[in-house]
């Protein structure tokens, strides 16, 4: 019978070269963030912070074989902040005790892949009698000899890690990639515009992933958008939500059916911008009401007539705060990719967004004056009373 790991260690990477105390606060929220992930999954585990790694171990009480520390693995693999993880059989740092180890993990080693032990110590000559290199190659040959594998050191199929401490060491071989970036919390909060499209959920992912916290707003766009958009932007708030179940990322729902038709009525080339800039209003509505700094959306340059260069700088003249647009540079097809990845892609026709609102022949090389002109003269300030009247779904 395999042995089952004994614990989770889970690696960041950005985070750990920053300064002592930035270094100590961030890895406290990161702790706190993985904790939330177990919590929302029902997965037990105690989270222990260390210097250079976090390690889920299982409750007191429970045992290895009931605690999955793959599960937990998994799951801390979703958090922001973190590089990789890896469910890891906890040993003495000494030879015997790593090889056995590693040698009872190559029991799943898969037929005819290769593989490589990688080591690395911390710790003096006189705690650890080996080097590590030493010690990669007798392992490797225990391994190679259970397994009758080959050793690739180049581009192994499985790596067989030894973590050597003072006091402990960790083995392991299975290892899941998570986002890496910054821990959620750590940078303050920004008021997304969240249409619940491909671009803004994955803008969502983008800035969560930076450590900031997302507050998602929807504008209901009455007969210009319908339930069936609603109910997307919902969904797919949800699904980026699940990475980040400590911060409160629910989508904030504005109703903005009149203020829409009023405006459809009385602007046609520029209609699109003064809608963009009610929107960044109403944005700025929550944002004084919940503590953001900043404002987002999902726009890239050139993707549609209102993200020009002009254009976009008379959308955000109607803004006070800084307007993030963490896909400013990207490509479509590279955006539709990463939604897939991260689980928002949703394979319809159905144009969210403000595509119905669009003018026939819309401005592409607009001016501010102009759009201040030609839109209503109450429409930004009617907009940004308007953030007084979101709601949440299901709470109203
Ligand atoms: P997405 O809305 O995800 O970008 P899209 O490309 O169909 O999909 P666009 O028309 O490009 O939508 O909208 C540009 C940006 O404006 C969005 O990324 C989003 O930030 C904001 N936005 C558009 N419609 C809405 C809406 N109904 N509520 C809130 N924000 C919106
Ligand atoms: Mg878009």
């Amino acid at each position: 019978m395999q042995p089952s790991p004994d614990l989770a260690v889970v690696r960041f990477g950005e985070l750990g070269i920053k300064s002592g105390k930035v270094r100590g606060q961030m890895l406290d929220r990161l702790a706190d963030n993985v904790r939330a992930i177990l919590d929302d999954r029902g997965i037990a585990g105690r989270v222990e912070r260390r210097w250079s790694r976090i390690l889920i171990w299982p409750e007191e009480g429970d045992t290895a074989d009931r605690f999955g520390a793959d599960e937990a693995a998994r799951a801390a693999a979703d958090a922001f902040g973190v590089v990789s993880t890896r469910p890891a059989i906890a040993v003495a740092p000494e030879r015997d005790a790593l090889e056995t180890a590693a040698v009872s993990l190559a029991g799943d080693h898969p037929e005819g892949a290769t593989f490589a032990v990688r080591a690395n110590r911390a710790g003096s000559a006189e705690t650890h009698p080996f080097s590590s290199q030493e010690i990669e190659r007798e392992v490797g040959a225990a391994v190679g000899e259970t397994t009758g594998a080959d050793v690739d050191l180049d581009d192994p199929d499985e790596t067989y890690r030894l973590e050597i401490r003072e006091e402990e060491a960790f083995v392991s071989v299975a290892e899941y990639d998570g986002p890496g970036g910054l821990p959620v919390g750590t940078q303050g909060k920004t008021v997304l515009l969240f249409s619940g499209g491909l671009d803004s959920p994955v803008a969502a992912w983008e800035l969560f992933k930076r450590g900031l916290e997302v507050v998602p707003v929807y504008l209901d766009l009455g007969a210009y958008g319908g339930a069936d958009h609603l109910a997307r932007a919902t969904e797919t708030a949800e699904v980026v939500a699940r990475s980040a179940p400590h911060v409160d990322a629910r989508l904030r729902v504005v109703p903005a059916g009149d203020l829409v038709n009023d405006l459809v009525a009385a602007t046609e080339p520029t209609r699109m911008l003064s809608l963009r800039r009610a929107m960044l209003r109403v944005a700025e509505g929550v944002a004084d009401d919940v503590g953001a700094h900043s404002l987002a959306t999902g726009e890239s340059v050139g993707q549609k007539s209102s993200q020009t260069g002009p254009n976009l700088r008379t959308t955000d003249a109607a803004a006070d705060r800084p307007v993030y647009r963490p896909l400013l540079t990207r490509d479509k097809p590279d955006i539709v990719e990463q939604a897939r990845e991260i689980g928002t892609f949703v394979d319809a026709t159905m144009n969210v967004g403000c595509e119905r609102v669009a003018p026939d022949y819309p401005e592409t090389n607009a001016t501010i004056s102009g759009v201040e002109a030609a839109e209503p003269d109450d429409l930004l300030s009617r907009a940004e009373a308007l953030a007084e009247e979101r709601y949440v779904v299901g709470e109203k």
